[in-house]
């Protein structure tokens, strides 16, 4: 078996695919389980939850 070091990205412990980003809110470098397609910011797990668009709101107060 061979064992191939890949440097730009890595997998996770659930064998997802990480790519490196930096976050387009804080600046912070995170890594990310989808590839970023360079047009939409790409956030940190923070942030994202943040700019998230929530569509399921059905909260009431
Ligand atoms: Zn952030």
């Amino acid at each position: 078996m061979e064992e191939k070091v890949v440097e730009t990205t890595h997998v996770d412990d659930r064998g997802r695919q990480l790519y490196k980003i930096k976050c387009a809110d804080c600046g912070k470098e995170t890594e990310v389980p989808f590839k970023p397609d360079g047009r939409r910011p790409v956030y940190c797990s923070d942030c994202y939850r943040k700019h998230r668009p929530r569509r399921f709101s059905n909260r009431r107060f």
